[in-house]
């Protein structure tokens, strides 16, 4: 009897050791010790930086949303102690919020959208969403834009993360206000880029978009390159195509498909210098999947000039200004119609130093299917294949074949990354163009 109770006892204080054991060793387990390590610092407000970003992604949900609810002058009074205390401390970045997870982000395609001075967080998420998915048309009957709806990214929709950050930019430290546009000298919203990509790496972007609620301050508030800027009161048509064509250009690198009219010929019209006219296909042209030089040789077999009528009658116009002041007044004196550009040299195309600014027809002869060639385009030195495109007008949502094709190549040979003939070929022929370095060497 005595043994039998001895023995119970032995086997209750096993289990009571075994629960004591697992029950201690339970947080570390599941990841929570470094969550409650967070909640006894002194100041619990979280600076991201990269190197506690593990933590910052193991906080739960709600964790996160007890620090963004702060009131406002808690955290403003926060900020600047610590800017009183180190110029080099990183602001709080805050936390990434998926829109569109199809796996982790070293497989996928990631758009991060980072906010600048948005006060309603809803508000954005639906924007994003309009720009990923909405289809039909706007108020003024326009066709609407949005990424899953426009060849080729439409087929690829799986090859997208697609999140935003839930706090807004710190605009100082980022020195946000820096650009300046060179049409009106006026002040536009465009940050450190270095700094900005550099801080925000740790989201694990490799698109990032800085979407923002900035009165525009002058012409020209969106824009694409390696960061895209997009104005987020831009009316429901025209920020699904403003993104896409500021898409075009930053993940694409493609170029605009309209002319400059006010440009003084750029790019060679300021020279007296040949070699740029002469230098010009071959630097800069050739590698510009949406545009080519005369007649379109990459996707033309040949041209006629005479086949735009309309452009050569324009250039009998212009012709007749011979020098810079004569070709500006005919401009003047036909109300911009044509509008005459007046390069000092003569034009390599047609010869005369007073020139139309834009093509209307097709001179392309034998063109691959659903292209044309038609002059005018990012400067006055080439021609574009087709005369409606994301590239060149608002009231279009398609891509034309060149860019589509040059678009999903990318997408065909990256995120993952591909390693076959296609691709290969596809890569060498941008080896040596630093605007495509991410192309050729994607992940
Ligand atoms: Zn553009």
């Amino acid at each position: 009897m005595n043994k039998d109770v001895i023995g119970i006892v032995i086997i209750l204080l096993f289990i009571g050791i075994i629960t004591w054991i697992i029950w201690g060793s339970w947080d570390i387990f599941i990841g929570k010790k470094s969550v409650l390590e967070n909640s006894n610092k002194p100041n619990n407000e979280i600076v991201v930086s990269p190197e506690n970003n593990l933590e910052l992604k193991q906080i739960p949900q709600n964790a996160t949303t007890s620090i963004q609810e702060q009131p406002k002058n808690t955290q403003v009074q926060g900020k600047s102690a610590q800017q009183n205390t180190t110029s080099t401390q990183k602001p709080r970045l805050g936390v990434k919020k998926y829109i569109l997870q199809n796996d982790e982000p070293s497989k996928k395609l990631d758009l991060i959208f980072i906010p600048a001075n948005i006060t309603n967080f809803s508000s954005l998420q639906s924007k994003i969403e309009e720009i990923l998915y909405k289809n039909g048309k706007d108020v003024n009957d326009r066709p609407i834009a949005s990424l899953f709806n426009t060849e080729p990214f439409i087929n690829y929709k799986n090859k997208f993360n697609v999140a935003y950050i839930d706090k807004n930019i710190d605009e100082t430290f980022f020195n946000c206000w820096q650009g300046q546009s060179n049409m009106t000298n006026q002040a536009l919203f465009r940050c450190d880029e270095e700094k900005l990509q550099e801080a925000y790496k740790i989201f694990d972007p490799d698109y990032i978009i800085v979407i923002f609620n900035h009165t525009l301050r002058g012409f020209g508030g969106s824009s694409g390159g390696t960061i895209q800027y997009l104005d987020i009161n831009l009316t429901l048509g025209q920020l699904g195509w403003t993104f896409m064509h500021e898409f075009g250009h930053q993940f694409g690198s493609l170029a605009d498909e309209y002319s400059y009219q006010k440009s003084p010929a750029f790019p060679c019209g300021d020279t007296n210098n040949l070699s740029c006219f002469e230098n010009y296909y071959r630097d800069t042209i050739k590698i510009i999947p949406n545009l080519d030089t005369l007649g379109c040789p990459e996707w033309c077999t040949s041209y006629d000039l005479s086949l735009d009528t309309v452009l050569t009658l324009d250039n009998n116009t212009c012709s007749q200004g011979k020098t810079e002041q004569e070709c500006k007044s005919i401009t003047e004196q036909t109300f911009g119609s044509p509008t005459c550009i007046w390069f000092n040299l003569p034009h390599p195309f047609f010869k005369i130093n007073c020139v139309s600014h834009v093509g209307t027809k097709n001179i392309g002869i034998n063109c691959k299917p659903n292209t044309e060639c038609i002059f005018g385009g990012d400067g006055q030195l080439t021609f574009k294949p087709s005369s409606n495109s994301i590239m060149n007008n608002a009231g279009s949502i398609t891509f034309n074949q060149p860019s589509k094709e040059h678009l999903e190549n990318i997408l065909k040979c990256c995120y993952p990354r591909q390693e076959n003939e296609l691709c290969t070929n596809f890569r060498n022929q941008f080896k040596n163009a630093s605007q495509y370095e991410k192309i050729f060497n994607c992940q």
